[in-house]
């Protein structure tokens, strides 16, 4: 009863360690993404409420109520949001807030909606004011009024809509304005994954792609997956085609490592993009404080993306703080790139060591 999710724009463009990957789905999903909840690694506690949720809205024959799920890349949150309709049996449309530029992008995910049905917004923090506008009436009372055209061509469609759920994905959730956050009853904050959770789901998803692998090697392409399961997929098939191409097809702790180290991550997971990311803050910044806009102008890198996808796992790893006047090194980070730890008083003011 899934209906064809429908992709617009690159909602996945984000995915700087997904390399195009043939066993993407012909839907464009990932065959490795869970199916089910019970396939789910992790996030208990996550699960356990959702569970309930499904259970409740099962009862009583009730769509879900809207979810908003937030939290890093790669972390699960476009996984949850196609397992929940799988689970309940109904249809699922998938877009994100970038590819609704204008209120009329809109109005034919609504129409489409089904009873019960689930839309999903990636990017959600992205939806542009006038979109948003128009969302609430629809995920508080199901009805779309909304003006189409200008002068003569004018005219408004009034609608009512079918009760259905908007899950909605976010990597921001303080980028969200508050009438629009209000409308999520329900909020999940998704963590980063234990070594042991990404070991497990190496291993199931090796099972998956046919390949042998050790425990061990399991362990340790996990601990280099900076707590993320994306990168542990992703690092699982580069692996995969190295051992393919370089030894006898089977994964042991040894090829691993050699084959990780050949992609350029280093043993606790850190890619030339993080390592980069602390030499600029190191070298042209002295260690810092370094404002986001001036460290992404250095590394000729987004600000959103430092602030979405570098800095969540430098900053849970304690290798640079966010303060009120920028972004600082510790001495974590010098330390982890094999540098001397300067002297405290030959520091500019504010450093963390
Ligand atoms: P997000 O939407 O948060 O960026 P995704 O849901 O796309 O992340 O997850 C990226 C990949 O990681 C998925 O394709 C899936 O294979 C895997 N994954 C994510 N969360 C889990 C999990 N809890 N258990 C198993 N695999 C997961």
């Amino acid at each position: 009863m899934v209906r064809q999710p429908m992709f617009h724009g690159d909602e996945h463009s984000h995915d700087r360690d997904e390399f195009a990957d043939p066993l993407l789905d012909s839907d464009g999903l990932d065959v490795l993404r869970p199916q089910r909840l019970e396939e789910v690694v992790g996030q208990q506690a996550v699960v356990d409420r959702l569970q309930i949720l499904l259970n409740a809205a099962r009862k009583r024959q009730e769509p879900l109520s809207h979810l908003l799920l937030d939290g890093p890349p790669g972390l699960g949150k476009t996984t949850f949001a196609t397992v929940l309709p799988k689970e309940l049996g109904v249809d699922f449309q998938i877009t994100s807030g970038p590819a609704l530029s204008a209120p009329k992008d809109l109005v034919p995910y609504l129409t489409n909606a089904g009873q019960g049905s689930v839309l999903f917004i990636d990017e959600i923090h992205r939806l542009p004011p006038a979109v948003e506008e128009y969302l609430y009436p629809a995920m508080e009372d199901f009805r779309l009024d909304i003006a189409l055209g200008e002068g003569v061509n004018a005219r408004t469609i009034n609608m009512e809509l079918k009760h259905f759920t908007v899950i909605g994905a976010t990597t921001r959730s303080g980028m969200l304005t508050a009438p629009l956050r209000d409308r999520f009853i329900n909020r999940e904050h998704l963590e980063f994954y234990t070594i042991d959770e990404l070991t497990e789901i190496v291993l199931r998803n090796a099972r998956k792609l046919k390949v042998p692998i050790t425990h061990d090697a399991a362990g340790e392409i996990a601990c280099r997956s900076r707590g993320t399961p994306r990168n542990a997929n992703s690092f699982l098939r580069w692996v995969r085609d190295y051992v393919d191409s370089e030894a006898d097809g089977q994964i042991s702790t040894e090829l691993a490592i050699t084959a990780l180290k050949k992609r350029e991550i280093d043993d606790i997971g850190l890619d030339r993009q993080d390592r980069r990311y602390l030499q600029v803050l190191i070298t042209t910044f002295g260690g810092g404080p370094a404002g986001i806009a001036a460290l992404g102008h250095s590394l000729n890198i987004p600000p959103d993306t430092l602030e979405d996808e570098v800095e969540p796992f430098l900053l849970r790893s304690g290798f640079i703080q966010r303060t009120p006047r920028g972004r600082m090194v510790t001495t974590a980070a010098f330390e982890h790139l094999g540098l001397q730890v300067p002297e405290d008083d030959t520091e500019p003011q504010g450093r963390l060591f």
